[in-house]
């Protein structure tokens, strides 16, 4: 069978693979849909014919059931609705996990750019499209800069082919690993001063359409691509924490709540970066650069978990504290939920956007384009103005070009597919200059593999110390039957200060996103360890005793969005714990990052009261995280820490200008240089800090290339500044 030939797209990819399947086969397996963009793979059909045959057999039940009751046609009993949407979302979630066994690349709705042109009959394993951008990442996506034009970049290998190339030898001036926070403001401003910029991106690109709806959708939600999921969210599990962090173009942005919050002075006076600069007076413009770019404003969208927050602040004698959180999401003072508008903060140079809906999903990404990600603000533009973002792109391997090690003659960069399981596409790039902005953990684990295989043995051996987690703690309320939507408003609105060193955020995910639920259980107090086990047995058992049918209910994660208030509880206190690159005693073939030192506290006494006061109010469960209470391990979006700022090596991995130690032109940009624990939540003074790093890097036709790692402090920051 012939599948429909399709005109308009580009000259068919070069084949990789050379294998090919027959077409019938092909759309035996898969759903393969030929749409106004193109010819479209839709999803596996074999799963698809699984769930539609579970749902006609219901189906049948049903009707049967409903027969015998009445002998006439009634409306569908709930529990059948019910249980069909659980076999779609169990169906759904196996897909997700057998996409490797398929050994082809994600499938979920890719046009195949380049069929209409082959001669049908046969699926060329190498036309699938890992190389291509999805259609709406480019030309019909207008919040895609990747849809302003032709790419000017050529891949090294045509260059090496004889065509082209740059005058000075190397493909970029600079290559910026990651587009989380401080590599997108960093993109944005080399781009700004001239540089020739390329950000290698291991996570996919997102738009508004191809989010996921809810987080049942685990492939397309969490990055575990070796599992065949490929979404945007991960979790890491160490002894000491679990720490969330994104992973897509735009880094932690996609699925971060928008949160953006400035720390109090005194973070400047803790920690190894305390005097190397004069921080109180250089930030302040820097936080403010950042918070114009971010488009932050203060929260105006109170859904009724904030109005319980506040109601609880009073009854806690603690009102004075509430405050709407600032933030990075579209909320003009005029117009309707999601109305669009053009470009609102660039005078026009930004992409056209939407009013906030109030749907509570900024953490599974926004759908409707009112976040502020970093692909709407500094990647956008750094990407209209010349950079180039490359997607699914992991960097594996950094090093000196021959003849300099301390890099003054520039580096080789190498990376393969992230998303590819088999074919893992090595290439090889060349530039001046490097900035590592993989994260705290990116950007550890990466330096770390570097200077293991001596890549880069000069740097610091301070790596890894000094990494903080926020101290934070989770906990929450759920109340079954709710008069109202929970999950209605933005991802967190509000927040309170319970005492001076304690901040309470309320948090929520959109209706319909209950996967958290499986991890939420009745609230423990006590330490940690095997009493608190015991004593959380004995209060689930009490619970069940006192309230059974309540207490199954809170303890299955149907409507949890809808009834949850995650209450997230941060503490600015000093603790810190230590990252080592060891092989763990249970998989001695391959080193990893592991966790060492004194354990984050996860039971915080004030925290767990409130929370109970908190349910009082709405006559629900104070609730607390399951693998807190089990394992007594604290889950943290907010990992800090690792390469920090330092007066020298012998204290942190970089100086005061995030310039890496023992290296020439390398630069570290994101959470891993923050030197204290911030008790906020860190992205605004991450960008904050990469403007600040930024400015020092002169335009390029004043550049030397000898910027050099400097030991001790420096009071100024005058050599140059942001341009824009
Ligand atoms: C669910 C959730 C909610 C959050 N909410 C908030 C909030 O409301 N407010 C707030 O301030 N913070 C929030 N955070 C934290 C915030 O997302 C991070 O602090 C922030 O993104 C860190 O910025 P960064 O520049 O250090 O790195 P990131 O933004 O994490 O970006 C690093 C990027 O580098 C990429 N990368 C890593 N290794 C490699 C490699 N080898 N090659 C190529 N690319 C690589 C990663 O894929 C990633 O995209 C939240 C986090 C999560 C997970
Ligand atoms: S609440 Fe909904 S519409 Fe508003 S920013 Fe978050 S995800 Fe987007």
């Amino acid at each position: 069978m012939q599948l429909p030939r399709v005109d308009g797209f580009p000259a068919p990819l070069p084949s990789h693979a050379g294998a090919q399947l027959p077409l019938s086969f092909v759309k035996r397996v898969f759903r393969v849909h030929v749409g106004a963009e193109g010819l479209v793979i839709r999803s596996l059909h074999l799963f698809d014919r699984i769930r539609d045959l579970g749902v006609r057999l219901l189906s049948w039940v049903g009707i049967l059931r409903q027969g015998t009751i009445s002998g006439s046609q009634l409306a569908r009993p709930q529990e059948f609705c019910l249980l069909r949407q659980f076999i779609k979302r169990v169906v759904g979630a196996v897909r997700g996990l057998a996409h490797p066994f398929l050994f082809l690349q994600p499938l979920h709705d890719r046009p195949l750019q380049g069929l209409g042109h082959q001669s049908l009959g046969f699926l060329d394993l190498g036309q699938l499209p890992h190389r291509a951008p999805l259609l709406r990442e480019s030309k019909g996506n207008p919040l895609s800069p990747a849809s302003l034009g032709d790419r000017k970049w050529e891949t090294n290998d045509a260059r090496a082919a004889g065509r082209g190339g740059q005058k000075d030898g190397f493909d970029f001036d600079f290559i910026v690993i990651g587009s989380g926070f401080g590599g997108s403001v960093a993109a944005h401003r080399l781009v700004e001063k001239g540089y020739r910029v390329a950000v290698m991106e291991m996570g996919r690109r997102w738009a508004p359409d191809n989010l996921p709806h809810t987080s049942w959708s685990i492939h397309r939600w969490f990055w575990r691509p070796r599992l065949g999921l490929r979404g945007f969210f991960n979790m890491r599990f160490f002894r000491h924490a679990t720490i969330f962090h994104g992973c897509a173009v735009g880094g932690g942005s996609i699925t971060y709540a928008s949160t953006l919050l400035p720390p109090g002075d005194k973070v400047w006076e803790s920690g190894s970066w305390t005097g190397l600069a004069d921080w109180k007076t250089e930030m302040p413009r820097h936080y403010a650069t950042a918070a114009r770019m971010l488009g932050i404003t203060e929260n105006k969208i109170l859904g009724p978990a904030d109005h319980l927050l506040q109601r609880a602040a009073e009854v806690s004698g603690v009102e004075h504290t509430y405050y709407c959180t600032k933030v990075g999401i579209f909320q003009p003072a005029a117009g309707v939920p999601g109305q669009t508008f053009p470009d609102p903060f660039f005078g026009g140079d930004g992409p056209a956007r939407s009013a906030c809906i109030a749907c509570g999903g900024c953490m599974m990404g926004c759908r409707y384009g009112a976040k502020n990600t970093l692909d709407l603000n500094y990647l956008y533009l750094a990407e209209k103005h010349g950079a180039h973002v490359f997607p699914e792109t992991k960097v594996v391997d950094v090093r000196p070009l021959d003849g300099a090690s301390d890099g003054s003659t520039g580096y080789e960069v190498r990376t393969v597919k992230s998303t590819a399981w088999m074919q893992r596409q090595p290439r090889r790039f060349t530039c001046r200059a490097v900035v590592f902005s993989a994260s705290s953990l990116g950007t550890m684990e990466l330096l770390f593999h570097l200077k293991e295989k001596r890549s880069l043995p000069a740097i610091s051996s301070e790596l890894g110390q000094h990494v903080r987690t926020n101290s934070e703690s989770l906990i929450g309320a759920r109340t079954p039957g709710y008069s109202q939507d929970l999950s209605q408003g933005i991802a967190i609105g509000s927040g309170i200060y319970i005492d001076e060193h304690t901040h309470i955020e309320a948090v929520r995910y959109p209706a319909g996103s209950d996967t958290m639920g499986f991890l939420t259980t009745i609230l423990t107090d006590g330490r940690p360890g095997p009493r608190r086990i015991a004593l959380w047995l004995k209060n689930v058992l009490g619970s069940l005793l006192r309230r059974p049918f309540q207490t199954v209910r809170v303890l299955q994660p149907r409507g949890w969005a809808k009834e949850f208030v995650i209450l997230l509880c941060m503490q600015a206190l000093e603790g810190e714990i230590e990252m080592r690159w060891q092989r763990p005693w249970f998989w001695p073939f391959h080193k990893f990052l592991v966790s060492r030192g004194e354990k984050v506290p996860t039971y915080i006494p004030k925290a767990n009261e409130f929370a109970k006061k908190f349910a009082q109010l709405t006559g629900g469960f104070a609730m607390s995280m399951l693998p807190e209470i089990l394992f007594d391990v604290p889950g943290t979006a907010h990992c800090i820490g690792g390469c920090v700022i330092a007066d020298s090596p012998a204290h942190g991995v970089v100086d005061a200008r995030h310039r890496v130690f023992g290296y020439k032109n390398m630069y570290v940009c994101d959470g891993s240089v923050v030197a204290a624990n911030l008790g906020v939540n860190p992205s605004l003074t991450i960008t904050a800090l990469a403007e600040r790093a930024m400015s020092f890097i002169p335009p390029a036709q004043w550049m030397t290339w000898d910027n050099g790692a400097q030991q001790g402090g420096e009071l100024s920051s005058d050599l140059s500044e942001t341009t824009s």
